[in-house]
């Protein structure tokens, strides 16, 4: 039978939206989404073609967290074309975290994806992806979010819906202020005045504390700290907390190094405040035995191979009755609006990475009222700007 893209959306959409009610009941919603979308993708001949191009962002201010300092951010930007649709997707590399745009376009050239239908294999795929190589979490979170960008635009509808989420229902994200000097420490919080509700300070340098009454100096938001397992000692990290405890600090996130993790189970268990996993976290494997380490985790799509995994590391911390927030890189707003479909309900937002660059290439997800809204396009929500020129 041959439909028109019309009927065909129609028909899917029925099945869909009969569906999406159970989805919202039981979260379990990537399965529900495949098989409500079997019925188009057998009817398909398309095959999905993968392609990608290297990208700079160019930072606003330069970036220093403890340890590393810097002005550009490398991705790589990918689109999967399938039977008239485009589906987009990006993967963030920041040096520290070892994949390079060489080694991003390395592993896009083994990705063979013209035995796979999006939506119906979407387990399969990511299955697929994954076992390609070991490591490439950026690059497999590429493909990941141009084929749920696919998936949805098949379906016609967001993400967020998809999920059974009420996209309003977000954190605030917090705006990153960099280890730097005081003048331009407030300079940057001056910045974010009237933007946003929560600041985000990394901290884990020499004189933390100076940072911190430099912002107080400005502003009286609550605040979020970010190590960066730059605290060594257990007992000054806990000095510490209690006291910007006092300053109105909310969260501390990877106050010790990754891998100390007895020291920082202790540190957590004393601390006055909810302490998060950021480095000491990677993936799905990694989450339980998190628990009674951190009070919660970051997810990040970079880290976690991208928005399948994410959504099941957010189901099964929140199911050991662990905290979650979302996190990013600095990325454009392909992979910010990814992360923003999926992170209603979660407990703290990070996700002001598309807001530190100047030279963002989509439309996406917006800062309203100091939260990262998903906006209401199919798949993640995103459109280019500029004309991309993408290829193999
Ligand atoms: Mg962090």
């Amino acid at each position: 039978m041959n439909f028109t893209n019309n009927e065909r959306m129609k028909q899917n959409r029925r099945h869909f939206l009969k569906l999406s009610a159970m989805a919202a009941a039981t979260l379990a919603v990537p399965s529900l989404l495949a098989s409500c979308t079997s019925k188009r993708n057998r009817q398909s001949n398309a095959n999905m073609k993968l392609s990608w191009t290297p990208y700079d962002l160019q930072l606003n201010h330069t970036f220093t967290i403890s340890g590393f300092s810097r002005n550009t951010t490398p991705v790589v930007l990918v689109k999967i074309d399938y039977d008239g649709l485009e589906g987009y997707g990006e993967a963030s590399l920041p040096p520290y975290l070892g994949e390079t745009q060489a080694s991003v376009i390395e592993f896009l050239k083994k990705v063979d994806l013209s035995a796979f239908t999006p939506s119906r294999d979407m387990e399969e795929v990511i299955a697929y992806l994954d076992g390609i190589a070991e490591g490439n979490t950026a690059a497999k979170a590429a493909v990941d979010i141009a084929l749920h960008d696919l998936a949805g635009k098949i379906e016609g509808t967001p993400w967020y819906k998809i999920y059974g989420l009420d996209k309003y229902n977000v954190p605030d994200t917090t705006f990153t202020i960099g280890i730097d000097t005081d003048e331009v420490v407030r300079e940057k919080t001056r910045e974010a005045l009237g933007r946003f509700n929560i600041l985000k300070v990394k901290v884990g340098g020499s004189d933390d504390k100076r940072m911190i009454e430099a912002i107080r100096s400005e502003i009286d938001l609550p605040l979020a700290v970010d190590a960066n397992q730059g605290w060594k000692d257990r007992q000054q990290a806990l000095d510490m907390i209690f006291w910007l405890k006092e300053k109105g600090i909310v969260m501390v996130e990877q106050p010790m190094p990754k891998h100390d993790l007895d020291n920082i189970a202790r540190l957590t268990e004393e601390s006055p405040l909810p302490v998060f996993a950021d480095e000491s976290i990677q993936r799905l494997s990694d989450v339980e035995r998190m628990k009674g380490v951190f009070s919660g985790i970051n997810i990040k799509l970079m880290k976690c191979t991208g928005m399948h995994e994410a959504w099941k590391m957010r189901q099964l911390a929140q199911s050991l009755g662990m905290k979650v927030m979302i996190g990013c890189m600095t990325e454009t707003s392909c992979a910010i609006s990814a992360a923003s479909q999926l992170y209603a309900g979660m407990d703290f937002a990070d996700l002001d990475g598309a807001l530190l660059i100047g030279n963002d290439c989509f439309d996406g997800a917006t800062l309203e009222n100091g939260k990262i809204i998903p906006s209401d396009l199919p798949g993640i929500g995103v459109k280019p700007t500029t004309e991309i020129s993408f290829g193999r």
